[in-house]
């Protein structure tokens, strides 16, 4: 498959762990680092390692695996471990693992000395088609997602699609719901495939749809003035719902499955806004609730989600901003809803 240029660095596919080693071996680099968790540490780094061959010239951080890692104190973990192992401004550090390795590590880089060199190897199915691509890295603050961080592009982005076969099913529909996604609001062919396509085992060639698609968006918007905001979709409520499952529940939603909820409330918003037909609101909430299951939510939490909303970083002046579909494979940002159409569009779900 073809490597996708971005902005100012390549996007890699097929041996892409071989472009990898090329990489660090031509790049002058003092020093690299490894930073993975717990589980990409056992799934993944052994196969960089053979492929490096020498133990020397580089070091390991390990942090603990989920979103909790996600925040200041392990931020502050990899920088001490960064200043520990003597780290410069001609080091090299390489994110190992899912989105929140490439937001936690990007994030230290981006600010390590005022910034050093990363690159991602993304190792899930959300990570290779979205969080890996665009040059966001961040950190959370008390549950508010991605509220400290930066925009800063990774050197290079290196995927290989055979990590995603140690991921979980549940991890794999995580990172489907981005793929839904770039369809809906960019490609109806893309979309149609999608439908039609084993979607609890996406493609190598699907992942490659998906990168091209977000790749795209992200070039022509680095920072999120406009068109970028089209990927915001789904993300105004499905970010409110993943916030208050994350601190409420025991077993808490994942990113993707929050957004799908996300995506069948504000595609409610647009069949009642911004002209999306019926049949496709339909058809768009046929294949999601076929896919993710369904979620309890209380009348009850309206006011605390409405408050998570009002919260997100995207909004201005205190309003509550929403991408919405026109159409399959078409929408319009920043559209403006009311309190009460955003309960409406939680009630139609519930219902
Ligand atoms: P994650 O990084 O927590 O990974 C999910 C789980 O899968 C973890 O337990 C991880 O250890 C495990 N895992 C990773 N690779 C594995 C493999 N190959 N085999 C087995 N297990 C593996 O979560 P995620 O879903 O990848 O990313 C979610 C994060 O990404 C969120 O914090 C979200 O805000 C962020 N994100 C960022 C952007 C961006 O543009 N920067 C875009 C979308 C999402
Ligand atoms: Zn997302």
């Amino acid at each position: 498959m073809d490597t996708i240029q971005s902005d100012n660095y390549p996007i890699y596919f097929d041996n892409s762990i071989d472009e990898l080693v090329n990489f660090v071996n031509k790049g002058g680099y003092s020093r690299f680092f490894i930073l993975t968790d717990e589980n990409t540490g056992i799934h993944c780094l052994p196969l960089l390692k053979s492929k490096i061959g020498s133990e020397e010239g580089y070091d390991l951080i390990e942090i603990t695996a989920g979103e909790e890692s996600k925040d200041i104190d392990f931020c502050i973990g990899v920088w001490k471990m960064l200043i520990d192992f003597g780290a410069d401004r001609k080091s090299l550090l390489i994110n190992l693992g899912g989105g929140v390795i490439s937001d936690l590590g990007g994030f230290a880089a981006s600010t390590f000395k005022r910034g050093i060199d990363f690159v991602h190897v993304p190792t899930t199915l959300l990570s290779q088609v979205d969080a890996s691509v665009g040059g966001k890295t961040g950190i959370d603050i008390d549950s508010i997602k991605n509220i400290i961080g930066t925009f800063t592009q990774p050197k290079a982005v290196f995927i290989h699609y055979d990590f995603l076969k140690t991921l979980p099913a549940r991890q794999i529909l995580s990172g489907l719901a981005e793929m839904l996604k770039h369809g809906l609001i960019q490609d109806a062919a893309y979309w149609a495939e999608l439908k039609t396509s084993d979607l609890k085992n996406p493609s190598a060639e699907l992942v490659h749809r998906s990168v091209q698609i977000k790749n795209k968006i992200t070039i022509e918007d680095p920072h999120e003035k406009g068109i970028r905001k089209a990927l915001n979709f789904g993300h105004t409520i499905g970010h409110a719902v993943e916030t208050n499952s994350l601190i409420n529940d025991a077993d808490p939603l994942s990113h993707g499955e929050a957004i799908a909820i996300g995506m069948i409330c504000e595609s409610y918003l647009a069949h009642k806004k911004t002209g999306l037909s019926l049949d496709e609101l339909n058809e768009i909430v046929k294949v999601l609730s076929d896919l993710y299951p369904r979620y309890t939510i209380q009348e009850s939490s309206f006011d605390t989600l409405l408050a998570h909303m009002l919260k997100d970083k995207k909004n201005q002046g205190g309003k509550i901003n929403c991408t919405l579909l026109t159409h399959i494979g078409q929408c319009n940002i920043d559209n403006i809803c009311t309190e009460a159409e955003l309960c409406e569009s939680l009630l139609y779900y519930i219902n």
